[in-house]
């Protein structure tokens, strides 16, 4: 059986002022054990957090593939975790679109992202165009394929669906299409990596929130979340967490 997981990305948003949300998500972290609870940060944010996360895990959003080098204002895997990061997402939507991330960048940042120690949340999930098209399974489960890093176990990786027409709309698929593109999911990833898919999280993303989490997660192949706009504040990030375990 698969330990929940429940990951804020809190993207652009953040400052010190907000450490004290930090620490509250801490506290429903440690009283919330049995699910896996942490926080996907401004870099900027990492190093003040780690003092006062709790039970909770600090992460990063995003790593450089290199482990150094003339790359101007980006972070090597080895800085976010000198830092006090142990996790990473790497290819969310929106660094697909905005910094023109390809599959094979993505895959070459979670082997950086693994050798620096950290562990990794790879997302992927289809357009409206491909929701209504009505390809998304077979879409999503080749980007998954095509992002995965050799080496992919459940022991540091987890995968993040998100509909792209989800992420911060309120709109969410059914729960049907939700739970038969996880399953699709987990089919592709047995197809790369066998019996080692079965301990593998897949999380949902994209407009979870306190109304919805507990059916989203009671879905089968729903190991947890990534949530955005729910997370950065603890009354709002604490339905989810208490729905997660
Ligand atoms: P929202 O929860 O704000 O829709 O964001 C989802 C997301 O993109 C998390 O990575």
């Amino acid at each position: 059986s698969r330990r929940k997981l429940v990951v804020g990305n809190w993207k652009m948003n953040g400052l010190r002022a907000q450490l004290p949300q930090v620490e509250a998500i801490g506290a429903l972290a440690a009283a919330h054990p049995a699910a896996e609870v942490g926080l996907c940060l401004p870099a900027t944010l990492i190093a003040a957090a780690d003092a006062v996360k709790g039970a909770a895990f600090v992460g990063a959003q995003d790593c450089h593939m290199k482990d150094s080098g003339a790359h101007t204002g980006c972070l090597s895997a080895a800085m976010l975790a000198e830092a006090g990061a142990t996790w990473t997402i790497v290819g969310h939507s929106e660094r697909r679109q905005d910094q023109g991330e390809s599959d094979a960048d993505i895959a070459a940042k979670a082997l950086a992202a693994k050798a620096a120690g950290l562990k990794v949340i790879l997302c992927v999930g289809e357009s409206l165009d491909v929701r209504d098209s009505g390809d998304a399974e077979a879409v999503v489960s080749a980007q998954l394929l095509a992002s995965l890093p050799e080496g992919a176990a459940a022991d540091w990786l987890a995968i993040a669906y998100e509909p792209i027409w989800a992420i911060g709309t309120g709109r969410i698929p059914t729960m049907d299409a939700v739970a038969a593109m996880h399953a699709a999911l987990r089919g592709a990833l047995a197809s790369r990596i066998g019996a080692e898919a079965d301990g593998m999280r897949i999380l949902y993303g994209g407009s979870m929130n306190g109304d919805n989490a507990a059916d989203l997660m009671a879905i089968a192949d729903v190991d947890g979340g990534l949530v955005g706009g729910a997370s950065l504040s603890a009354d709002k990030f604490a339905p989810v967490i208490a729905a997660a375990g």
